[in-house]
């Protein structure tokens, strides 16, 4: 009763926002062309599960827990959520604070994680190079953060969700690398507005056609393909690292099946194909066994006794809090 209502809550959660400008905290996708879905196709984007919503929240939580341990432990977080806004690069984000400490700022960022990729990071490269997005993610953030605010120290803590330890990942302010960042912000607004510009002018055909009559209706047709091929125009290439893709929520609209077929792997061995075939004869009887061993069972509990024969089988019964039932056959 308690959990349904939780659930019900998570899920009432889960919703996906308008998306007009370059996110701080998710310009470090490692993949241009998602940059550009986040802004021209955010409602397409692939609603996160219901566990991953929990994940989320998880994180929010641990975020606020170890902002109060700091300030317990009397260090001082100045402009907590102080939104971020650089014009020129239609880019916006929050920062989660900042330190002051000493006579010094630092930028900080919170972050938590599960133990096993707890162990794997240690370092700034460590999530730079992190085969996981949302790491890579990470490092723009911060650098973004201390290019928004012009601090040079910044530091991002990880915290392990399972056992509560802490590590500091420290981060110099670097130019070159925000430069990076930056210019790609330009190139996912030029390439936005055009998708933009193509769109608009779709829709405007598409309600004339609406109002019109067959012909406009065929033109329609005919002109929203062009659009989707000239959208493809305007799209950054895509990127070939697999990995990165399964957790890209834009995968079902971007990679149409013909380009999953070609990035399939083959691996040629006859020995697991026919290992393959038998499973998949055999899976069929299995469906088959379960149904009719549920149909003997049933039968078998509703019968009078608890230790007989039927035909070559002899049957016993223990019913406990659980019934078990043994069916073994009688050699001749
Ligand atoms: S599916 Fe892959 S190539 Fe397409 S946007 Fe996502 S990460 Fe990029």
């Amino acid at each position: 009763m308690i959990l349904e209502k939780l659930n019900k809550h998570i899920e009432k959660q889960i919703k996906t926002y308008p998306q007009h400008v370059n996110r701080i905290s998710s310009i470090g996708f490692p993949c241009k062309r998602n940059c550009v879905y986040q802004i021209t196709h955010w409602n397409e984007r692939e609603a996160v599960s219901p566990d991953l919503q929990r994940i989320f929240n998880e994180g929010r939580h641990q975020e606020r827990a170890i902002k109060k341990d700091l300030e317990e432990a009397g260090i001082n977080i100045i402009r907590q959520e102080e939104p971020i806004w650089l014009q020129e690069y239609n880019l916006s984000g929050h920062i989660d604070g900042i330190i002051q400490y000493r006579r010094s700022l630092i930028a900080l960022e919170i972050k938590s994680m599960s133990t096993h990729l707890f162990h794997k990071i240690n370092t700034f490269a460590d999530l730079a190079y992190s085969p996981h997005a949302w790491h890579q993610c990470y490092t723009a953030q911060i650098q973004l953060y201390q290019f928004g605010t012009g601090i040079k120290k910044g530091i991002i803590l990880i915290k392990d969700k399972n056992t509560g330890a802490i590590k500091e990942i420290e981060c110099e302010l670097d130019k070159s690398l925000c430069r990076v960042y930056l210019d790609r912000c330009k190139d996912v607004m030029i390439r936005v507005n055009k998708i933009r510009e193509v769109l608009k002018e779709t829709f405007q055909i598409k309600e004339i056609a609406e109002l019109d009559k067959k012909q406009d209706r065929e033109d329609y047709h005919a002109i929203k393909y062009e659009a989707l091929n000239a959208i493809e125009e305007f799209l950054p290439e895509r990127i070939t690292d697999n990995g990165i893709c399964n957790s890209c929520p834009y995968n079902h609209i971007c990679l149409p099946d013909e380009i999953r077929k070609e990035r399939l792997a083959l691996w040629i061995n006859t020995e697991l194909e026919e290992l393959l075939k038998r499973r998949e004869e055999l899976d069929s009887s299995r469906k088959e066994y379960s149904v009719i061993d549920t149909q003997v069972k049933d039968a078998i509990k509703e019968f009078n006794s608890d230790d007989f024969m039927c035909g070559d089988f002899h049957i016993t019964v223990s019913r406990g809090k659980t019934i078990r039932i043994n069916i073994n056959r009688i050699d001749e």
